[in-house]
């Protein structure tokens, strides 16, 4: 399963990231998701709590935000949002688009962490910019 392997590079990301911070755990994961990245959404979040299981992530809940598929289109020398993810055509003139600008990426946001010694609710997020390999 196409997912599971996702799921086990973002587990290994976060994982590692709160190490990093000194973090006892993981809180939630934040993961911007393309239309088009070939990954079913619902599929994901199973297989994250199964590859978090016996890491800092384990019970970390994955909050994805879907990316809507943006292409620039030539004719009319504008982004468009695509109506449909695997309609190539510009919604406005409907000419056929070539040029993918968004849409595809399965990339970590945010990571929310708790602190190992925090008694009190103390929050810290981690900024990354890591695209996992697809
Ligand atoms: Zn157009």
């Amino acid at each position: 399963m196409h997912e599971l392997s996702i799921a086990y590079d973002l587990v290994e990301i976060a994982d590692e990231a709160a190490r990093k911070a000194g973090a006892a755990r993981v809180r939630t994961v934040h993961l911007r998701l393309g239309a088009m990245a070939g990954v079913v959404a619902d599929a994901l979040r199973f297989s994250f709590s199964i590859a978090a299981g016996g890491t800092l992530v384990a019970g970390a809940e994955l909050v994805i935000e879907p990316v809507a598929v943006q292409v620039c289109c030539d004719v009319c020398a504008q982004p468009r949002v695509l109506e449909a993810p695997f309609v190539f055509r510009c919604p406005v003139c409907k000419q056929p688009v070539f040029t993918l600008i968004q849409g595809r990426e399965i990339q970590i946001e945010s990571i929310e962490i708790e602190e190992s010694e925090a008694e009190s609710q103390a929050e810290s997020e981690e900024k990354l910019d890591e695209t996992t390999p697809s």
